[in-house]
């Protein structure tokens, strides 16, 4: 029996490999592999055309601060279901920007259904510092400030034209008025 055992591990040892160590050993992938998406969340603009493309609704548009709110007024972006996803790519053609990318990494694993669904953060591969977000923050803050000023001073100004043509008018339509009563005025007078 050990001989027997003997023999089959000398036989198979001869042999040529067939498999390979994992993840020890990564085969080199094709160019055109699609693996795991990459964001640039310093372009999305958060408009979730990605989300309704998808034809697996693997995609879910959620709050992520490392973006930029000047071009992503609502500070959302896509978070990924991979247990869900089937790699076809349609997200990344669908965006107008550009900032979704299918990727080269391909290993996917996790002790729970949640582990494979990757916030914006884990597919980010570009994003923003605490200190970029909080200057950028405050320039959206001050550039819609400037904008309620001007709405505010056009609307103002709207009033005040609106005003003065009424009032206008209304001068207009007092006129006939006028002349007719002094006319009356006239003609009592010669009487
Ligand atoms: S690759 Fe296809 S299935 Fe996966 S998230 Fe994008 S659109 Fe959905
Ligand atoms: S990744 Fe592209 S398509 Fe998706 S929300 Fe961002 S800009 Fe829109």
């Amino acid at each position: 029996m050990v001989l027997k055992g003997m023999k089959w591990t000398l036989k198979t040892a001869m042999e040529r490999e067939v498999t390979r160590l994992f993840p020890e050993y990564m085969m080199p992938l094709p160019d055109a592999e699609r693996g795991i998406h990459e964001l640039d969340a310093t372009i999305c603009i958060g408009c979730g055309s990605c989300a309704r493309i998808c034809p697996n609704s693997c995609i879910e548009m959620v709050p992520y601060k490392y973006g930029n709110p000047l071009k992503n007024k609502k500070m959302v972006f896509p978070q990924i279901d991979f247990g869900r996803c089937m790699f076809c790519g349609l997200c990344v053609d669908e965006c107008p920007v550009s900032c979704l990318k299918m990727g080269k990494k391909v290993v996917l694993a996790g002790w729970n259904r949640k582990d494979i669904i990757y916030s914006p953060d884990r597919i980010a591969v570009k994003k923003h510092t605490d200190k970029e977000v909080a200057e950028l923050e405050a320039e959206a803050k001050r550039i819609a400030a400037e904008k309620k000023k001007a709405a505010a001073a056009a609307a103002k100004e709207k009033a005040a034209k609106a005003k003065a043509e009424g009032s206008g008018a209304e001068g207009e339509a007092k006129k006939p008025a006028a002349k007719k009563a002094a006319a009356e005025k006239t003609s009592e007078g010669g009487a």
